[in-house]
């Protein structure tokens, strides 16, 4: 019989969404229990009451892929509770959640940033400090920019836009 699946949450940054990144995260699911082992062998098991299975932690490193959105499901397979009677083992489904960040918002690929510039600013153009997940950039305003208006900087993020 297969195994059932196990579901767990994992929170990650903002800005680990944009970049990727790897977490160890603490699961518990279910295993053989040493008894099925012929040489253990016991008609009265009392770690997992003739069950055959037994409930234990496991640390598992995962690679949570770059550009990743929150509510985005990974699979791994084989992870999840043990099959038995040589069934497959389930999967381990992580529900991965992305904190918000102050100021920034997804679309699609593209990463959106609000700013608010002076009206000095907006008249001459300026040069403004952008906090992006590769450190802050250089955006040039240019002179006579309307409140609204969207400024692109390429690559940044996930994608030429
Ligand atoms: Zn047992």
């Amino acid at each position: 019989m297969r195994g059932s699946d196990v579901y767990t949450t994992v929170e990650i940054a903002f800005e680990e969404s944009i970049l990727g990144c790897r977490k160890e995260i603490t699961v518990q699911h279910e295993e053989i229990c040493p008894c099925s082992n012929e040489e253990n062998r016991t008609d009265n098991c009392t770690i997992c009451n003739n069950t055959g299975k037994v409930l234990k932690k496991f640390i598992y490193d995962i690679s949570i892929p770059r550009g990743i959105f929150s509510g985005q499901v990974l699979k791994i397979k084989g992870k999840g509770n043990v099959g038995i009677n040589g069934g497959e083992n389930g999967d381990l489904v992580i529900n991965i959640q992305v904190k918000q960040k102050k100021g920034f918002a997804r679309t699609g690929q593209d990463v959106v940033y609000y700013m608010t510039i002076s009206f000095p600013q907006a008249v001459l153009g300026a040069v403004i400090n952008v906090p992006t997940a590769y450190g802050t950039v250089n955006c040039e305003i240019p002179a006579g920019i309307k409140p609204g208006e969207q400024l692109c900087l390429a690559g940044y993020f996930f994608k030429n836009c």
